[in-house]
C-alpha cells in the first residue's frame, strides 16, 4: 500500500535547530510508571515508539536534582552520571530507528514532596502546595539557591549530552515546575529581579534557557515546553493574557515551542469530556509570535485532522502521548496507508490512571503496552502458532475479540460464537452511554482487523451450551462470557447484601444498558466509585428522571481522581441538578424509598425513590466455563486441549484488563509459561556495601 499524497505533508522534515526530525511526528512526554523504577521497560517502550514511526521520542519529566524528588511517583532522575546508563538505553533504543531522542529536565520546585530525598521543597516564596497534600511546606529560595538551580539544569543539561539525548526540553508547564511557579503572581511574591512585573517573573526560565543553548545548543535542539492556559479564567495563567506574552517575550529563544494547557488533567481530557483537538483555541496565537516550529497535542488520532492543523498554521508538528500509546506506529501506518489499521486511542485514561498509581502504565487499546520488555511483546509482531488444532472463542465482548484477533494473527483457525446479534459485548452497551462513544473503537478496531484474515469465522446469535461447545470439536476453547452486575449491593463498601436489595424496583447497569428506563425519582447507588453510576445518572437525567446520586465515599467517582476525571464528574452531576448524597450507606431499600446511613455518624436519613439502580460490583457469568470443567472426561472424550476463561468471566475488571486478558490467552497458547510469567527488574545490590 502506498501513503495518501493528502498526508505527504506530515513527512516533511522539520528542523529543530541543530538536529532534523525526519517528519512532523512528535511524542510528546509522558509519564509512564515505569522510568527509573522500571528502566528496561521504559527503554524498551520508547524503541518501539521510534520503529514505530515518531520522529522525536521524549521522555518523560525527569527529576535533575535531589531537591526535585517525586517520589512514591516512578518519575525518570538523571542526579548524576549514576544514572546515566538507563538513559543512554533508552537513547540508543530511539537512535537505532533514526528518531531523535528529547529529554525533558524537570524541577518539580514546591510540588515535589522529595519523600525519598528529605530535602526541603524550594519555590520563590513560601508555600504549602506539595503534590498529594503532604504536609510541609516549600521555603522560599535565596539568590544562592537560584543560582545553584541554574546549575543544576546546565549540569543536568551537559549529562544528557553525553547520554546521547538531541534535544534538551526545558520544561514550564502543568504547574508542576520551579521555573513555572516563578512566573505565577499567586505563588510568587518575591521583591527582587525575580519578582513583581511579568519579565522579572520570567527571568529564571529565560535564563535556564539561554545558558542550555549557550552550553549544548550548538549540537542539540533546545526547546520550551510550556502550559499556555490553565483554563481557570482570571485565577490562573489565560492564553489571551500573560499566557501569550511569556510566548511573545522568550518567541525566538528556543528553537522549538511544545504548548499545551495546565494542570495535567486539563492537558490529558478525557474522551468524556472533550473532543480530539480541544486544546486548539488555546494555542492558535503561538505561531503568529513565533518563527519557531510549534508543537500542539489534543489525542490527535485522524490524519485529516493533523494535515488540516498544519496547513492552517496552528502548529509544525502533531504532538501525541495518548496515541502513541495506543497505537506506537500510528505514523508508519499513515506513511504506509494503512489508515484503517491504526488502534485508535479511546481517550479513557488507563494509561494515566496506572501512573498515577504508581505502578507501570496499561493501554485499554494496546495490550502490549509496557510488555515490550518484559514478555517481549511487540505490537504489531506475534509469534506463529506453537500448536495445531481449532480455537474456539465463546463471546465476542473486549476479551474475545481480542483473543480472536490475536490468535488468528498468529495463524489459528478461530470461530468466534456470539449469543447477541451484536459484536463488542459490554462495550457496545457501553459506548451507547453519555459520554463514552469513543470507547466502541475498542470493538470497531479489533472487528475490522478481524474481517482482514480468512481464517476467522464469526457466529452471532450463537448461545453456546456445554453441549454446544463439546460437539463443536475444537481443540482449543476460550471462554469470555463476561459478568453482570449484582442486584444485591455486595459492594467495597457494603461486604453483605442489602436488606431489600431483591424488591422489584432495584435494577442494575446492565437492566439500564439493555433498554429499561424507570420512571420517577431514581436513586443510583454507587459503592463501585469508577465512571458507571454518575453515567447511569446522567442517562436518567436525559431520561427525564429526578436522580439522587448515593455512595459511601466522601466524594463522586472517587477512584476518577487517577484518570483525572472526578472534579469533571462531581461538576457535571451538580450542573445536570443530580442531587449528590455522600459518605452514606445504603441501610435498606422499602417500597417508597431508601434509608441511607452516614458512614461516620451512622445517623440515618430516608430518601424518596420509586426505583434504585445498584452500582456496587460484578460476578463472572462463567456457568458454561463450570459446567464445562466439572466434568474433565467429557472434556476429553470431546478433544479438548486446552480450556480457558478470560476477560471478565474470569475476574471483572476493566475493559483494558479484558483486552489484555484476550491478548495473554492467544500469546500464550500452546507456549510453556514459567511460574512468573515475565521479566522482572530488580534494584540491585550495592558492591560496596558496609555497615555504619
Ligand atoms: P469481556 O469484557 O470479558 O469481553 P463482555 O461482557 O464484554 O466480556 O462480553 C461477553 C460476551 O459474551 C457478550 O457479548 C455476551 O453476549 C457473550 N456471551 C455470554 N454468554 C454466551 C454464550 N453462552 N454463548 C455465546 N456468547 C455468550
Ligand atoms: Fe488512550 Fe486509554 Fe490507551 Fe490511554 S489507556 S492511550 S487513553 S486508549
Amino acid at each position: 500500500m502506498t501513503r495518501d499524497p493528502r498526508y505527504d505533508v506530515l513527512f516533511e522534515p522539520v528542523q529543530i535547530g541543530p538536529v532534523t526530525a525526519k517528519n512532523r511526528f512528535y511524542q510528546a512526554p509522558h509519564c509512564n510508571g515505569m522510568g527509573r523504577t522500571f528502566p528496561s521497560s521504559m527503554a524498551a517502550m520508547r524503541g518501539v515508539k521510534a520503529e514505530g514511526g515518531w520522529a522525536v521520542v521524549s521522555t518523560e519529566q525527569v527529576e535533575i536534582h535531589p531537591s526535585t524528588d517525586f517520589t512514591p511517583a516512578t518519575e525518570s532522575r538523571f542526579w548524576s552520571t549514576q544514572d546515566t546508563p538507563y538513559l543512554a538505553r533508552m537513547c540508543d533504543a530511539v537512535h537505532e530507528h533514526g528518531a531523535l531522542a528529547s529529554i525533558e529536565l524537570c524541577h518539580n520546585g514546591m510540588m515535589a514532596p522529595n519523600l525519598y530525598s528529605r530535602e526541603v521543597p524550594i519555590a520563590p516564596s513560601h508555600i504549602a502546595k506539595a503534590h498529594q497534600g503532604t504536609p510541609l511546606q516549600a521555603r522560599a529560595m535565596t539568590r544562592a539557591d537560584i543560582r545553584d538551580f541554574r546549575r543544576w539544569h546546565l549540569d543536568a543539561a551537559k549529562r544528557a549530552r553525553s547520554a546521547g539525548f538531541d534535544i534538551i526540553c526545558c520544561y514550564a508547564g502543568h504547574n508542576l515546575t520551579l521555573p513555572g511557579s516563578f512566573m505565577m503572581s499567586r505563588y510568587n511574591t518575591r521583591t527582587d529581579e525575580y519578582g513583581g512585573c511579568l519579565e522579572n517573573r520570567v527571568r529564571l526560565f529565560r535564563e535556564i534557557v539561554e545558558e542550555t543553548k549557550d552550553a549544548v545548543g550548538d549540537s542539540m535542539g533546545v526547546i520550551i515546553r510550556f502550559s499556555v492556559d490553565e483554563l481557570s479564567g482570571s485565577g490562573g495563567l489565560e492564553a489571551n493574557k500573560e499566557g501569550r506574552e511569556i510566548v511573545e517575550m522568550l518567541a525566538e529563544l528556543p528553537d522549538l515551542w511544545d504548548v499545551c494547557l495546565a494542570d495535567w488533567d486539563n492537558d490529558s481530557q478525557t474522551s468524556r469530556f472533550s473532543e480530539e483537538g480541544y486544546q486548539e483555541p488555546f494555542i492558535e496565537f503561538v505561531k503568529q509570535v513565533t518563527s519557531k516550529p510549534v508543537v500542539g497535542v489534543g489525542r490527535y488520532t485522524s490524519p485529516d485532522r493533523m494535515v488540516a492543523n498544519i496547513n492552517r498554521g496552528l502548529f509544525d508538528m502533531v504532538g501525541a502521548a495518548r496515541p502513541s500509546i495506543a497505537d506506537p506506529f500510528l505514523p508508519k501506518k499513515i506513511e504506509q496507508g494503512r489508515i484503517e489499521d491504526i488502534r485508535e486511542c479511546i481517550g479513557c485514561n488507563i494509561c494515566v490512571a496506572w501512573d498515577n498509581m504508581t505502578a507501570p502504565m496499561r493501554c485499554t487499546q494496546n495490550p502490549t503496552n509496557g510488555e515490550e520488555w518484559r514478555r517481549g511483546w511487540h505490537p504489531e509482531r506475534i509469534a506463529s502458532k506453537k500448536t495445531d488444532g481449532q480455537l474456539l472463542v465463546v463471546g465476542a465482548g473486549p476479551a474475545g475479540l481480542e483473543a480472536t484477533l490475536a490468535a488468528a494473527q498468529r495463524g489459528h483457525d478461530v470461530i468466534l460464537a456470539e449469543a447477541s446479534d451484536e459484536l463488542g459485548g459490554r462495550v457496545s452497551l457501553e459506548s451507547r452511554l453519555p459520554g463514552l462513544s469513543a470507547w466502541a473503537r475498542v470493538r470497531d478496531y479489533r472487528t475490522y482487523q478481524i474481517s482482514q484474515l480468512a481464517n476467522v469465522e464469526i457466529y452471532r446469535s450463537s448461545p453456546m451450551t456445554p453441549k454446544d461447545v463439546l460437539e463443536f470439536g475444537a481443540q482449543h476453547v476460550a471462554i469470555a462470557t463476561g459478568a453482570r452486575w449484582r442486584t444485591d449491593g455486595y459492594g467495597r463498601h457494603h461486604e453483605h447484601p442489602i436488606p431489600g436489595s431483591d424488591s422489584p424496583q432495584v435494577l442494575t447497569p446492565d437492566e439500564i444498558m439493555s433498554g429499561v428506563r424507570p420512571t420517577g425519582p431514581v436513586l443510583v447507588y454507587d459503592d463501585d466509585h469508577y465512571y458507571m453510576a454518575s453515567v447511569i445518572a446522567e442517562l436518567l437525567i436525559e431520561n427525564g428522571n429526578s436522580v439522587i446520586l448515593a455512595t459511601p465515599n466522601p466524594e463522586v467517582a472517587a477512584w476518577t481522581h487517577f484518570t483525572l476525571e472526578q472534579h469533571r464528574i462531581q461538576a457535571r452531576m451538580l450542573e445536570l441538578g443530580v442531587r449528590v448524597i455522600t459518605s452514606h450507606g445504603l441501610a435498606s431499600i422499602e417500597s417508597t424509598g431508601v434509608t441511607l446511613s452516614c458512614i461516620y455518624s451512622a445517623k440515618q436519613q430516608s430518601v424518596e425513590a420509586a426505583s434504585v439502580v445498584m452500582v456496587t460490583s460484578r460476578l463472572p457469568e462463567d456457568a458454561l466455563y463450570q459446567q464445562l470443567m466439572s466434568d474433565r472426561d467429557k472434556l476429553q472424550t470431546a478433544g479438548i486441549e486446552t480450556i480457558k476463561a478470560i476477560g471478565d468471566c474470569y475476574g471483572p475488571a476493566t475493559i483494558a484488563a479484558a483486552v489484555y486478558e484476550g491478548h495473554r490467552f492467544a500469546r500464550e497458547l500452546g507456549e510453556t509459561v514459567d511460574e512468573i510469567p515475565f521479566q522482572r527488574e530488580l534494584t540491585e545490590l550495592s558492591t560496596t556495601f558496609e555497615l555504619p
